[in-house]
This record gives structure tokens, C-alpha cells and sequence, in this order.
């Protein structure tokens, strides 16, 4: 059966070919006619729809064809990014320098919110202090609920669509409510540095305490400029070194650089009952998901369908039954792509 989405998609693209000049476009067109018709015939005839009416017929040759879409390969995460990017009129060197390695690690872990709809993501994927994210939230906008006791702020699209989310969560006896009060969803600079260091320092004191670091590294790396702090962090972590909470995997799953949250971009909610799966089906049809591997809590706002994000250049990597949408980099050269863009 893996073949019949390619034929049916070859069928679909007949639209395409008639725009070929007049000159030859009837002889080809005709052949395509034919071929086409053909194609169709085996389409229908593969999936065993072929019936009396001729609606069943129509559906079910569409249904084959979503099938084929979703079964397309992801498109590449820095092309489609590069295109959205020229839509607002900045490049991708403008948000995130690649060639520098944390700014590109940040967007290659982070990156899913610059493809965002209706909402306004952020115009650099690190701010450096907190006048430039003030400036930032206040041109996006955003709007607060009350949940509980806790008062979360987002973009106002996002933020609609968490409403319309819980609402439907509700009506069958579920909920979606914020992990850990407020800083589930908008944070400011400073919080971005606070929660760094939440895992940054007791990271240090247990690789002191397991000899892996010495003393003269910890206090070097405590007096280092935060960006330069997050740079050598990675650097260890390439040695078993790791700063997460829980010391088995990357900081940047545990808690985002400094400056570089998406929770900054109010972008982002930690729902409690993220291992509920029909909580997180109906979090996905209002436009969210799971954007950042290995956190599990963490919702990010696309406002997308679920079944456009391949072509948004994004990829599905499922861990433990949970769907996580990543950038679509992996096995690609991304700076070399970048240069080929450039020239
Ligand atoms: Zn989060």
C-alpha cells in the first residue's frame, strides 16, 4: 500500500503541469488527462472504494490524499523558517546568529515558536537583560486569567485558545491548570535567570562533590558572563557533565537559558495534567504541543494543526507515547545551508 499515496499524489499534481506554455500544453495536457485518469482508477481501486455513489468515491479518494500529506517527510526547519522570517523582514542571522553555538543549539531546542501563527514571536532568540523583554512583552501584548490563585499571563491568541482549550477539557471532567503558579506560562528576565541557577548551582555543587570538577573550575564558571556560563555548560554536558534537574540530561530540557524561554515569549504553559492523553489531544487541537524533548509539562503555542506541521518544518519524535514537535534539523547541515542561502 506505500505506493499508492505517490500515485495519487502524482494525479493531484496534473494542476500543476497545465500551466506549461500553450504551445505544447495540449498534447501534454490530453496525455494527462489520460494518465491521470488512469491513476485515479488504481487510487480508488487500492483502497477498495470504488462503490455506486459517488460521494463515498470523492471522500474516499480525499481521505487518501490527507494520508499522503501526512505521510510526507518533514519539510527542513531552516528553510521554512528563513520564509516566515521574510514574511515579517528579518532573516534568521538577525534573531540567531548560527554561527554562534549556543544562539544556534537555543534555536534548534526552542526554535518551534518562531513558527508560530497569530501571535508575535520574539525578535531575537536571546535577550540579554530585562529592558529588551519589557520592550518585547509590551509591543506582543497579553492578557491574564485567574486560575485558581494562580494569575497566568499569554499572547492573546495563545491565551484564547488555552481558554477554549479548558473549557472543552471541562465539560468532560478534566482540567488544564498551571504547574507551579504564575511562572507557568509569562516570565520575565530576571526569572529566567533565577530558575538557570536553580539548576546551574546545585549541578556545580554535585559534580564538585563527585570530584568531576574542581574548585577553581566551579568559582570560574560562577564568575563567568551568563552567556559564556551557558556555552561552557554545553560544553561539559558533551562529556556525561549534565545540569539538568535531575544530573541525567541537558540543561536546556531542564530549564531554558537564561533569556531565552519561551515562557519570555508568552508562548508557553506547563499544564499539570500533561500525562493525561486526552488532555493533551485536546491541547492539540487548539494549538498546542509539546515542543521541547524530554519537557513534559511544557506546552508551546503554534496555533497550528496538528497535521501541518511537517510541512511547518517540524518533526514528530514520540517518548514514552508522548508526541514531541520538534525543528526538523537532524542529519542536515544547517550552517552550510545557511552559506548556500547567503550566496
Ligand atoms: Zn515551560
Amino acid at each position: 500500500m506505500f505506493f499508492v499515496p505517490t500515485i495519487c499524489d502524482t494525479n493531484r499534481k496534473r494542476s500543476r503541469a497545465n500551466t506549461i506554455p500553450l504551445s505544447n500544453s495540449l498534447f501534454v495536457l490530453a496525455n494527462l488527462k489520460l494518465v491521470g485518469f488512469a491513476l485515479l482508477l488504481i487510487c480508488l481501486t487500492l483502497v477498495g472504494t470504488v462503490s455506486a455513489s459517488g460521494d463515498e468515491i470523492t471522500s474516499a479518494a480525499h481521505m487518501t490524499l490527507a494520508d499522503a500529506e501526512n505521510d510526507k517527510e518533514p519539510a527542513p526547519f531552516y528553510e521554512v523558517l528563513a520564509k516566515a522570517l521574510k514574511k515579517r523582514k528579518t532573516r534568521i542571522d538577525n534573531i540567531c546568529p548560527t554561527s554562534d553555538v549556543v544562539a544556534r543549539r537555543i534555536l534548534e531546542d526552542y526554535g518551534a515558536m518562531f513558527l508560530a501563527k497569530k501571535v508575535s514571536p520574539p525578535p531575537r532568540c536571546i535577550f540579554t537583560n530585562e529592558e529588551q523583554v519589557t520592550r518585547f512583552q509590551e509591543d506582543a501584548g497579553f492578557t491574564s486569567l485567574l486560575i485558581g490563585f494562580d494569575e497566568v499571563e499569554l499572547q492573546p491568541e495563545a491565551m484564547k485558545q488555552l481558554v477554549k482549550a479548558r473549557e472543552e477539557a471541562q465539560k468532560e471532567a478534566l482540567d488544564i491548570t498551571p504547574r507551579d503558579g504564575a511562572e507557568a506560562a509569562r516570565r520575565n528576565y530576571e526569572d529566567s535567570v533565577r530558575l538557570w541557577n536553580s539548576r546551574f548551582s546545585p549541578a556545580l555543587d554535585y559534580w564538585l562533590a563527585q570530584g568531576r570538577l574542581n574548585v577553581e573550575q566551579v568559582t570560574r564558571l560562577q564568575s563567568l558572563p551568563l552567556q559564556q556560563q551557558v556555552a561552557e555548560v554545553l560544553e561539559l554536558e558533551k562529556s556525561g557533565i549534565y545540569f539538568s534537574k535531575d544530573l541525567s540530561k541537558s540543561i536546556l530540557y531542564s530549564i531554558a537559558a537564561p533569556g531565552t524561554s519561551q515562557h519570555i515569549a508568552m508562548l508557553a504553559f506547563d499544564v499539570n495534567e500533561f500525562e493525561n492523553p486526552r488532555v493533551r489531544e485536546i491541547m492539540a487541537k487548539h494549538g498546542w504541543f509539546q515542543t521541547v524533548l524530554s519537557d513534559l509539562p511544557h506546552f508551546t503555542f503554534l496555533g497550528l494543526k496538528e497535521k501541518d506541521l511537517p510541512k511547518n518544518g517540524l518533526r514528530g519524535v514520540e517518548v514514552n507515547g508522548q508526541t514531541f514537535w520538534i525543528p526538523n534539523v537532524s542529519g542536515q547541515d544547517s550552517s552550510s545551508q545557511l552559506q548556500n542561502r547567503k550566496r
